[in-house]
């Protein structure tokens, strides 16, 4: 008995290392790769001693009969976590506090202008804010673009060449239902049919719905695009019922060269695809006699993450961003709000929260600091890890993109293959795994971040070897 189960063990052994091996070399994961051959060695020189060493066959099968035991104990499934379950208001603990949109940095730095009324009562407010808010709008809030690149023009121009779709799309993103059209009649579960199915054909990955819960909704308007500064400062309310929330996927080799240009060049990518598709699915609404407003980067009323847990599209991380359940963060999420009656979706546990707690890898590797490594803290009503949004946008005008480094990095992101379908179902299920997964996940890939090489065509100059390409600053974009 015992001498085939230490065949059988070790053979389970070396194919873990020959799967780690493979997929690491795929995705230039080096560390890993060396640790898949070295378990390959391992597994192979202990092959040898269980056929010709019979003293050595009693203390392996001590080790590997232990090592079962611990595989039995990763398969014992337990409760999912009752709070993202309730989807993101399962972390409120206290009043509930709207955020105003014009205090984010972007907005203010590049809405606020000078001499004009939301200025003076902006900061008459906050004067806290004004100095070091001039500061930045005189280095430039986000810097000059691609500058960590030379500002390779070939890639500069792919982000300046995506943003300009969203300016185009952005003054049709609020469609109120057409005139002599009146409201169809249309059974919800066959409208939420359609409408998931039209967003999946027209680019987005997974499609999630969800009544509007008004926490997510911004206080008051601080983002002007279009010149309508009498709307700055107004109360955002009366909005559609339902949020028809979306995601898009960043190609990961792309991702993996944050925060060099190629990362970017996919963030806005993927910008003009979500305008795209929220934008067609709000005329759509508006076809069908229902008000339809596209959410995205060029007309924001919600605020994104949290509406996309309610939806069922994933919960959020210690950085910030969603974590859906096969790209993880490597998504942009986009909506479109309507009044069309429609079936909400339930929220979903990935075990994000348990693992965020001790993986910490965004935190370890963000170059300002800015992801916090202590528990998350209580923020406008909300338990959340706090984001240092001034410190992380410096980085970005540093690098002059938009970084992206705790994307890359988070284990949660990497491909959408067998071997990590399998791990990412042991993390959502296994209490085991959640507690002892994100200490092996640190020793395979490390926690250091270097990025990775992309394919040729987006490829970009050494900064030494760099031209001196035009560059542009950043803050019209984004
Ligand atoms: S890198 Fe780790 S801590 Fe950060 S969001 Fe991803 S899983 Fe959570
Ligand atoms: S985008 Fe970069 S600077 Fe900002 S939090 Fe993530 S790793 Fe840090």
């Amino acid at each position: 008995m015992l001498f085939p189960f230490l065949i059988i063990s070790d053979l389970v052994f070396l194919g873990m290392g020959a799967v780690l091996f493979k997929e690491s070399i795929h995705e230039q994961e080096k560390r890993a790769t060396w640790i898949g051959f070295l378990f390959m060695l391992i597994a192979l020189a202990l092959m040898a001693a269980i056929i010709w060493v019979p003293m050595a066959r009693l203390p392996l099968g001590i080790v590997f009969g232990l090592a079962a035991v611990g595989g039995i104990i990763f398969c014992i499934p337990g409760p999912q976590n009752p709070r993202a379950l309730k989807g993101a208001i399962g972390y409120a603990v206290g009043v509930i506090e709207r955020l105003d949109e014009s205090f984010s940095v972007f907005v203010r730095c590049r809405g606020l202008r000078e001499g004009s009324r939301e200025y003076k009562t902006f900061y008459t407010a906050n004067p806290e804010l004004e100095e070091p808010d001039k500061e930045r709008r005189k280095k430039g809030l986000l810097g000059k673009l691609g500058k960590i690149d030379a500002g390779y023009q070939p890639n500069s121009a792919m982000v300046h060449a995506a943003f300009e779709m969203d300016d185009f799309l952005g003054e049709y993103a609020i469609s109120d239902p057409f005139e002599n059209t009146p409201e169809a009649d249309l059974d919800p579960v066959k409208a939420t049919r359609i409408v998931k199915n039209l967003g999946k054909h027209l680019g987005a990955e997974m499609v999630g719905i969800c009544e509007l819960n008004e926490a997510w909704i911004y206080a008051k308007r601080g983002e002007i695009h279009f010149g309508n500064y009498e709307d700055w400062g107004k109360e955002l309310k009366d909005l559609p019922k339902y949020a028809v929330v979306f995601i898009t996927e960043m190609e990961r080799e792309h991702v993996m060269s944050a925060p060099h240009t190629p990362s970017v060049v996919e963030s806005a990518v993927n910008y003009a695809r979500g305008a795209h598709i929220s934008t067609i699915l709000g005329r759509w609404f508006a076809h069908m006699g229902y008000r339809g407003i596209a959410e995205n980067t060029r007309n924001y009323d919600v605020i994104l993450p949290p509406l996309a847990a309610d939806a069922g599209l994933g919960e959020v991380g210690r950085h910030g961003y969603l974590i859906a359940p096969k790209f993880g963060a490597r998504v942009r999420i986009f909506a479109t709000l309507t009044d069309m009656p429609l079936i909400p979706d339930k929220p979903i546990s990935l075990g994000v929260e348990e693992f965020c707690r001790k993986c910490m890898k965004c935190a370890d590797s963000c170059p300002s600091r800015s992801i916090t490594t202590g528990d998350m803290t209580v923020c406008r009503g909300f338990e959340k890890w706090k984001l240092d949004e001034d410190s992380c946008f410096a980085y970005w005008a540093r690098v002059g993109t938009d970084c992206s480094i705790c994307m890359a990095i988070c284990p949660y992101s990497r491909p959408d293959s067998y071997f990590h379908k399998f791990i990412r179902w042991f993390v959502a299920h296994s209490p085991a795994a959640k507690a002892v997964f994100p200490y092996i996940d640190n020793f395979i890939y490390g926690k250091r971040w270097k990025a990775r090489k992309v394919p040729e065509w987006l490829s970009y100059p050494k900064r030494s070897e760099a031209e001196d390409y035009p560059t542009t600053l950043n803050d019209d974009h984004y």
